[in-house]
């Protein structure tokens, strides 16, 4: 892509540097394949461009290395394309055949990488965000896009951290975000060409501008704007590009500390760089303010200068390296995610996540029990599938039914201690109790793993018509957690 000023002369050099590039190269630019775009010019001397040039004229929006570009704020209209490329990459997935946490990393590796790309550019219109996020949450939960699920947890408690309940999804309005940001970073850090072109539009006097432009850029530049002069701060080289008085360089803005007008023989300061304070890598501020302002200047004589001048340079400041990654731009003025206690007992690398993820739905209450079915306006006559003589509801099926306790008698006989089976919590209790790391681990796999065995019988029961067998199915859970066993510490256990 070429980019210049819509003059005769600029489309004639572009003409004789590309015949001249063809001749030397042998790679001639075919013009039926090339085409000319105008931005704001008469058509009358597009026309005359087109014809200097020999190729023809496109038309905005077009797609150029799977990015839509196009003129002014991003709208459905621009992005639709690609939104519907999402949908149905997740409409071709086989998501019934797919275990749940087989779709959540379907999703977190291929569709966000899909959308990540375009949110660095663009600040995605809200309602999009909305469909795109319906269809991930749809397929995540029901394996179909329009399909929704009854019994599901919240969206916004989905995607959090495994460690704070969550299943480590992330929540597209927040990927937007941290797209701006990073656009918005790089660009305010950048001296690259694209970077001056677009700070000569978005800035006058390094304040941003505050008439409306049409930039498909802009609206995902100034929405985070603040962002950036917030967590940023300025490692001061030489001081040439650092305000004295606007910018965070020590800590804090000087703007913000010193409410008061600077007395008359230092005003100049407020619109001074640092650089004016500084000489031969020494600082050397004026003594009326060091007598007026002593706090301040220790902190600023705390600052070491580098011994040869080098240029200023703006850091992110919760990063070691200093520059700003997608992951951090993510967590960016974001609460800090609260650890769940019981999160830490259920996600095991030595447990199947499919596995897991049966024990993370009881503990958050969502499984499709007949009472959580009949809350969300199900109308069924209840019955326990696996002992016939109770309502089922999740405290039933998991912690009080006959079935479910010949497994839990059968690990209270191993354990040597009886189990604590008033609610979810407490059973899980068992495993705080000062075991070696190994026994810890086998009983986190034999929880986890009878949740899940229960859960397949009782379905098997339902759907299938196929009635469990005791004895058969303790020799299977057992060598489950045998293989548990085997991944956890890789210990060869007996029983
Ligand atoms: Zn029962």
């Amino acid at each position: 892509m070429i980019f210049c000023k819509a003059t005769k002369k600029n489309a004639r050099n572009i003409h004789d540097l590309l015949e001249e590039y063809g001749a030397n190269s042998g790679q001639r630019v075919s013009p039926h394949k090339s085409k000319l775009y105008g931005g704001s010019i008469s058509s009358t001397r597009l026309t005359t461009l087109s014809n200097t040039l020999g190729f023809s004229l496109g038309s905005l929006p077009f797609d150029y290395l799977g990015v839509p570009i196009f003129k002014g704020k991003p709208k459905n209209i621009h992005l639709q394309a690609l939104a519907d490329r999402v949908k149905s990459k997740l409409a071709s997935w086989k998501g019934h055949s797919l275990s749940m946490m087989g779709r959540v990393q379907l999703v977190n590796s291929v569709i966000h990488g899909m959308l990540t790309y375009s949110f660095k550019v663009y600040s995605w219109p809200k309602g999009l965000i909305k469909q795109m996020d319906r269809c991930i949450r749809n397929f995540i939960w029901s394996g179909n896009v329009d399909k929704k699920k009854l019994v599901t947890l919240s969206w916004d408690k989905v995607c959090t951290p495994t460690s704070a309940g969550g299943l480590g999804l992330r929540k597209l309005k927040d990927m937007k975000k941290a797209g701006c940001l990073k656009l918005c970073w790089d660009l305010t850090k950048s001296d690259k060409q694209w970077a001056i072109t677009l700070k000569s539009r978005f800035f006058r006097n390094s304040s941003p501008i505050n008439h409306a432009i049409s930039s498909s850029i802009w609206s995902s530049f100034k929405n985070v704007l603040h962002l950036v002069r917030d967590h940023s701060i300025w490692k001061i080289g030489n001081g040439l590009s650092t305000s004295f008085w606007n910018d965070n360089w020590l800590g804090y803005k000087l703007k913000d500390l010193i409410l008061e007008p600077l007395p008359n023989p230092i005003s100049h300061l407020v619109n001074a760089k640092v650089a004016e304070v500084v000489h031969n890598q020494v600082w050397v501020l004026p003594e009326i303010f060091k007598q007026q302002f002593p706090i301040i200047t220790c902190d600023i004589h705390a600052l070491s200068l580098p011994s040869t001048p080098e240029p200023d340079e703006l850091v992110w400041e919760d990063s070691i390296s200093g520059e700003l990654t997608f992951k951090l731009a993510y967590s960016c003025d974001m609460q800090p995610p609260q650890c769940i206690g019981w999160t830490k007992f259920i996600w095991k690398l030595f447990i199947p996540p499919s596995r897991s993820l049966v024990a993370w739905r009881i503990m958050h209450n969502v499984i499709a029990t007949d009472d959580n079915l009949i809350k969300r306006g199900l109308t069924i006559v209840s019955c326990c599938s696996l002992c016939g003589s109770s309502y089922e509801t999740v405290t039933h099926l998991f912690l009080r039914c006959p079935f479910i306790m010949q497994y839990w008698n059968w690990l209270s006989s191993l354990l040597g201690m009886p189990l604590d089976l008033s609610n979810f919590d407490s059973l899980l209790g068992i495993c705080n109790k000062g075991w070696s790391p190994q026994l810890h681990d086998l009983i986190i796999a034999a929880i986890v793993n009878i949740l899940w065995k229960v859960w397949k019988c009782r379905n098997n029961v339902r759907f299938n018509d196929i009635y469990p067998y005791f004895s058969r199915d303790l020799i299977y859970v057992k060598s489950l957690i045998h293989q548990a066993a085997h991944y956890s510490k890789g210990l060869n256990i007996s029983e």
